[in-house]
């Protein structure tokens, strides 16, 4: 037996909300489509992937960031969509297995139950036992009550032998809402395999959110990193790590030049992937001038709590000859906890001399690196 996975993404779903179909909306970073095929990509007995596509999104860059060994455009029908694809299975395909790209939770033991099901059946899907009382209503009011009895939750993916789900689509009426009822309209068996309650189907904005729950366990961890030089000029004292040190020259900048504190601004700017301190607070904004480098870090760990971030840890390193940093490293650590929130044992504040070699070896000003973790559990 040789199975071929047909994504259906030809849907322009849009309850959901967004600009965008369902399925191209970011789920933990990555598009919906992405999600599921890789899982069915990831399965040992699937041998390749067909993507069924709105003719619109052909174009697009959406869809090479999903790997597919075939890309199709799809039809106006969902049924039409489903014989595209099944017109570009590759040579060799005895089975195939249709999946709704808006499930991107599909687990490989609900395929394993397809795919076994499929040794003795024509055809064979997941669903899930209806277990909640069902009504009918009108007008708001309960008009009556549904037996459950054998009322079943239908899922994806739906799996059958090639040649008989071919012919059954050279009969469909193009009215099928999945690939069962065009099977079962022509006389083919399908079995009922136990589904999977995680194997969602993303229709609404609340969806999106119950899914990366379910995906919990994969935790985002961004790292970023940043880097910042300031020159010396005269003066008695610097602002590094949020502390007045006094020293015999001054750090000179648009704000108060705190070197330290901007690199560890910009590295977390730089894992959330949104720019840095100067396109947060330009330079040509005469309302920065001399402000405390502070309000910038400040912004920074804001924004990442606004995007579900907390701050794992901060690892800052200060270059320069003088001052000595090292009697003022507690300090430092503790002024820059109580502007992120941040215990201080999760910070580093260390410093190195460049051996007196360059700019920082020649005290012409100071540079600082720092990388930061953020984690959204
Ligand atoms: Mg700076």
């Amino acid at each position: 037996m040789t199975t071929t996975a047909i994504i259906v993404a030809a849907g322009r779903g849009t309850r959901a909300g967004g600009a965008l179909p369902k399925q191209w909306q970011p789920l933990h970073g990555r598009p919906v489509a992405a999600h599921a095929m890789e899982r069915l990509a990831a399965h040992p007995a699937i041998a390749g992937l067909v993507l069924v596509l709105h003719p619109d999104d052909m174009k697009t860059a959406l869809w090479p960031r999903v790997p597919a060994s075939t890309v199709v455009a799809g039809g106006q029908t969902r049924a039409a969509s489903v014989q595209a694809g099944l017109a570009a299975v590759p040579e060799g395909t005895t089975q195939v297995l249709i999946h709704d790209a808006a499930r991107p939770l599909v687990s490989q033991a609900v395929i394993d139950r397809v795919l076994a099901a499929l040794e003795n059946h024509a055809g064979a899907a997941p669903a899930l036992a209806v277990t909640d009382t069902l009504w009918h209503g009108a007008d708001g009011r309960v008009t009556g009550v549904q037996d459950r009895d054998g009322l079943f939750r239908a899922q994806t993916p739906q799996g059958f032998h090639l040649e008989p789900l071919r012919a059954a689509h050279a009969q469909s009426t193009g009215d099928e809402t999945d690939d069962v009822a065009v099977a079962r309209a022509a006389g083919l068996d399908v079995a009922i395999v136990a589904g999977d309650e995680t194997n969602m189907k993303i229709t609404t904005p609340e969806d999106f959110a119950r899914a990366e729950r379910l995906m919990g366990n994969q935790m985002d961890i961004r790292c970023g990193n940043g880097y910042d030089v300031h020159r010396f000029g005269p003066g008695d004292h610097v602002w590094l790590c949020g502390l007045k040190v006094p020293h015999t020259r001054s750090l000179q900048g648009h704000s108060d030049a705190d070197v330290g504190m901007h690199a560890v601004t910009d590295a977390i700017y730089g894992a959330l992937g949104m720019g840095d301190i100067g396109q947060h607070f330009p330079p040509s904004d005469a309302q920065w001038k001399g402000a405390a480098s502070h309000i910038f870090l400040e912004h920074a760990v804001q924004l990442a709590a606004q995007h579900g971030f907390s701050i794992s840890n901060v690892d800052c390193t200060l270059v320069c000859e003088h001052p000595k940093v090292g009697p003022h490293q507690a300090a430092m650590k503790a002024v820059m906890g109580s502007y992120m929130g941040l215990h201080s044992d999760r910070i580093s504040v260390k410093a190195t001399t460049s051996e007196r070699l360059g700019f920082t070896g020649r005290e012409e000003g100071i540079a600082s690196i720092a990388t930061v973790t953020l984690v959204k559990p």
